[in-house]
């Protein structure tokens, strides 16, 4: 099960996962950024959104293991 986490300490909102990966992420009220939704992730767009990410605040794990971020 892949597990999408975002570091509310670093994320400074730009907003670059949420265009990446509009499915998955999204800018909330406060300036940081929430997963919506894990299971219609497309892993691509997931990776974009890491490598697009200026504080590097994204991690995503399967089954407890770093993939990436
Ligand atoms: S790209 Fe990174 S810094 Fe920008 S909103 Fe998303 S998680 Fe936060």
């Amino acid at each position: 099960m892949l597990d999408i986490r975002i570091d509310r300490e670093s994320c400074m909102g730009s907003g670059n996962c949420a265009f990446w990966a509009p499915e998955v992420f999204e800018v909330a009220d406060d300036g940081v950024a929430v997963v919506l939704d894990v299971e219609d992730a497309r892993l691509e767009d997931v990776r974009r959104a890491v490598d697009g990410c200026p504080t590097q605040s994204i991690s995503v794990w399967s089954d407890g293991v770093l993939l990436g971020g």
